[in-house]
């Protein structure tokens, strides 16, 4: 026993030649054959079979290689050809995700279907103090406009407040204007926007830190809740295929949480923490004026207990998350050329103060990752891990551009020579009808022709870790991978692809979806590709994806996913 585990901790690239060095040959729980295994790993890209031990792999290779590990107690997985890809990894979503007693706005269409989501939900709850939704687009409203009227009609006496799919903004309905006590004499908080009518009375529409008006009324979510969401939320990713996850803004209220279902035994993905930069006020939120006082290396001391104390392997710290802009939709990402129609959007942080708060986590050796989409933010985002890597001397921090959408092509080249990672998300290319008439209207064509293009990163050689941003978008990776590689709607359209230049292989969205999200976490030594050593965490498709036509991605299924060697979704289907 001692004997493999130091083995294994020395030759972890190759198990098999590892334990062929020992006398005894390894015990396998499991092995998997009969496969089409797409390992991730250039030294052996393909195998069709592979065995576990405990919650590592400890062979991938040949039937015959894997079959002769066998021992008579093993058990053996017959793969019929299915394939096999690492488990998918998520580099950027929100758990513990949305409470359960929300409305779930995705899909609305127009007024009507929003409607009456809204109204069948009131009556199914009726006894909540709130109603609560996050979803919607502006492409369902007449003139991509909303209204507190649009609420008031179907819920005219309980409080309403619905968020915008990215969450950026929202509106609510009069109710939640009152208890609020927003009136047209409110002032506009730093980084916000409250939108007015013609009148000049607000519509009921916040963008960014002015939804703080409406939130610091909406109670507080219990622990309870959260947990139950956590549970139920990490049973549909399991389900999803994925093993592993970068919960990019971890409130520290929350880490009790993820601990209880450690505690239990219960978590089905692994975790990585994100939670905000600390600002000199304690807070996480982006400052709003030039920083008074730079943060000191005491600042931090709470991150560096963090980090001693979440080392993995089911859940690590060692990132932090800063928020430099908007988004394109609310007109509030930073670019350096107006929109359509006019506006630069919101830089949230001066470049001075940005720099120096970049540098001091760099110093201190976390990892940091900025939220920026605009050209302009992506562009200080650059210019601060390019700050921190000349003033400290630091190299292989890998930090990081969350979004990433819009970036000046000048600046492609930098990611790569700085090390920094391109955090991007594939469904956010689904042209639908937001993206082509709010997003790429507002940028105009020669910024919208390579927004969201992951092409461009891959062609500059950056590394590209793909994630959701669950809540915001669904977190199922193959309906991602298919956006990615098509560049259509799931309905096909636009014919072509929008943009098609920047259509990538599946092979390529594969990759971003398993070993650059492990590269992107510091976990590519023990996870990401299928390799003897790494833990034992892996998914089994129902089609082959590489091999059949793009179409067939979206009716392709998870049939069972392993995390840890231990099946954590297993469908009827698997046999
Ligand atoms: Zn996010």
């Amino acid at each position: 026993m001692l004997n493999r585990f130091s083995c294994s901790l020395v030759v972890a690239v190759s198990f098999l030649s590892c334990a062929y060095a020992q006398t005894e040959k390894p015990h396998a729980d499991r092995i998997f054959v009969n496969g089409k295994i797409w390992t991730a790993d250039d030294v052996r890209p393909l195998a069709r079979a592979l065995a576990v031990n405990g919650d590592k792999i400890i062979a991938v290779g040949s039937n015959e290689e894997v079959r002769a590990i066998a021992s008579p107690d093993t058990a053996v997985i017959d793969l019929r050809g299915r394939l096999v890809v690492p488990g998918f990894q998520d580099s950027h979503l929100h758990f513990p995700g949305r409470s359960v007693n929300e409305v779930d706005l995705h899909g609305v269409e127009n007024l009507k279907n929003f409607q009456q989501r809204l109204s069948d939900f009131a009556k199914a709850h009726p006894s909540l103090p709130w109603i609560i939704g996050h979803g919607w687009g502006y492409s369902a409203f007449p003139d991509q406009t909303v209204n507190k009227k649009y609420i008031d009609a179907v819920i005219p006496d309980r409080p309403v407040y619905v968020l915008e799919r990215d969450g950026h903004m929202g509106f609510g309905n009069t109710k939640a204007l009152q208890i609020a006590g927003v009136s047209s004499a409110t002032p506009e908080p730093p980084n916000g926007q409250i939108m007015k009518g013609k009148n000049g009375e607000p519509t009921g529409e916040f963008k960014e830190a002015a939804q703080g008006l409406i939130f610091s009324h909406i109670p507080p979510r219990s622990t309870e809740d959260q947990y139950q969401s956590l549970l139920q939320h990490m049973d549909e990713a399991a389900a999803a295929g994925l093993t592993a996850v970068q919960d990019a803004y971890t409130s520290m209220e929350s880490f009790p949480v993820f601990e209880r279902a450690a505690a239990a035994d219960a978590l089905k993905l692994r975790f990585r923490f994100a939670p905000p930069i600390l600002l000199v006020e304690g807070g996480g939120d982006p400052p709003n004026h030039k920083l008074e006082k730079s943060l000191t290396e005491a600042d931090l001391a709470p991150y560096r207990k963090l980090r001693d104390t979440f080392q993995g392997p089911l859940m690590k710290f060692g990132a932090v998350k800063g928020v430099l802009d908007g988004t394109v939709d609310a007109r509030t990402a930073a670019m350096f050329e107006p929109y359509v129609g006019g506006g630069t959007g919101i830089p949230f942080w001066e470049q001075d103060d940005l720099n120096k708060t970049v540098a001091l986590y760099d110093k201190e050796g976390f990892q940091v990752l900025l939220h920026a989409i605009g050209d302009k933010a992506i562009n200080m985002a650059l210019n601060a891990f390019e700050y921190a890597a000349k003033t400290n001397g630091t190299s292989g921090r890998r930090h990081r551009v969350e979004h990433a959408e819009v970036p000046l092509l000048s600046d492609l080249p930098r990611f790569r020579q700085l090390g920094v990672i391109a955090s991007t998300q594939a469904m956010f290319a689904n042209p639908d009808a937001t993206v082509l008439e709010n997003f790429a209207a507002l940028l105009g064509p020669a910024r919208a022709s390579h927004a969201d293009s992951f092409k461009i990163f891959d062609d500059a050689g950056v590394v590209q870790a793909f994630g959701s941003d669950w809540g915001v978008f669904p977190f199922e990776p193959l309906p991602a991978i298919y956006c990615a590689v098509t560049r259509t709607t799931p309905q096909g359209t636009p014919a072509g692809g929008w943009y098609p230049a920047g259509r990538i292989s599946v092979e390529a969205a594969l990759r971003h979806f398993t070993r650059d999200g492990a590269y992107a976490s510091f976990d590519e030594e023990v996870r990401g590709t299928l390799t003897a050593g790494k833990l034992a965490d892996f998914v089994v498709l129902s089609k082959d994806i590489l091999a059949s036509p793009t179409a067939e991605i979206l009716n392709t299924k998870v049939l069972l996913t392993v995390m840890g060697g231990k099946d954590t979704y297993r469908s009827e289907e698997f046999r």
